[in-house]
């Protein structure tokens, strides 16, 4: 073995024991999956999602006397869930972009957590802007390529589904990205994609935007990815960890529901 091989496969031994043996923290992203867990809620004249179900078959009982087994029925944007290209007409005509031929390694990349819980704190509207990520890279890095950009708001601190979805008379109030800053980080930073709090990726308002909806059109549109619901923000460093976000493998589907990990070196 050359020592070029032999410090090849020492990189997976040093991660496994930082995970068993300390060194690494594993902080899961992921909200609970249940039927209370806030699903968005669309204008009327647009088809509804289902919220998630959970429908026993069995219980070590006569209906199966040694197992426990449930159905599950959900619409695919349902909890902490992956946003896939073809999820939006702009990205409808990339090869593999779906959930089932995205190449795998596009699952897994370095976090760029960008906090804006403070401003979002006094302003539930609040829009992340370029001004903003330009100011985050001066003091942590240029963004990297294949980065997961997460923006911190603590909005998943949010319990009630009526606080996190947050709808007032005129729809939604809940934060997102400026449409000045999506297409800078879908275009100028080589990233797979965007990570938030809120219930979708763009912000509440997002359908009186230009484009509509700017972080859908313009990131599904340059073939990158969304995860939504995430939780759990405010325990990673702004540079350092690494995001781990397989959706299922569900063919030619635009998304689904995912259990989302982070590595954190301690
Ligand atoms: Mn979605």
């Amino acid at each position: 073995m050359t020592s070029a091989s032999a410090s090849q496969s020492d990189i997976l031994a040093r991660l496994v024991s930082g995970i068993v043996g300390g060194g690494i923290r594993v902080v899961d992203l992921t909200v609970p999956l249940e039927p209370a867990t806030p699903t968005i809620q669309l204008p009327p004249q647009f088809a509804p999602s289902k919220s998630f179900s959970l429908e026993e078959i069995s219980r070590y009982d006569e209906r199966g006397p040694a197992w426990y087994w449930n159905n599950i029925a959900c619409g695919e944007h349902t909890g902490t869930h992956f946003d896939a290209p073809v999820h939006w007409v702009t990205g409808k005509d990339y090869p593999n972009n779906a959930t089932h031929n995205i190449p795998v390694d596009r699952f897994i990349g370095p976090a760029c957590v960008i906090d804006i819980s403070q401003e979002v704190a006094g302003n539930p509207d609040f829009l992340l802007t370029q001004a903003v990520v330009e100011d985050w890279e001066r003091r942590h890095g240029r963004i990297p390529a294949h980065a997961w950009v997460l923006v911190r708001t603590d909005w998943s601190q949010r319990r009630t589904a009526k606080e996190f979805l947050n709808i007032g008379k005129d729809g939604p109030h809940t934060p997102g990205f400026h449409p000045q800053c999506v297409p800078f980080l879908a275009r100028e930073r080589d990233i797979l994609g965007v990570g938030v709090e809120t219930v979708g990726t763009d912000a509440g308002q997002a359908a009186t935007f230009e484009p509509m909806f700017p972080c859908h059109t313009l990131m599904h549109g340059s073939n990158r990815f969304g995860l939504a619901s995430l939780t759990n923000l405010d325990q990673l460093p702004p540079t350092g960890a690494v995001v781990i976000a397989p959706p299922l493998k569900i063919v030619n589907g635009s998304g689904s529901p995912l259990r989302v990990l982070a590595l954190v070196p301690v």
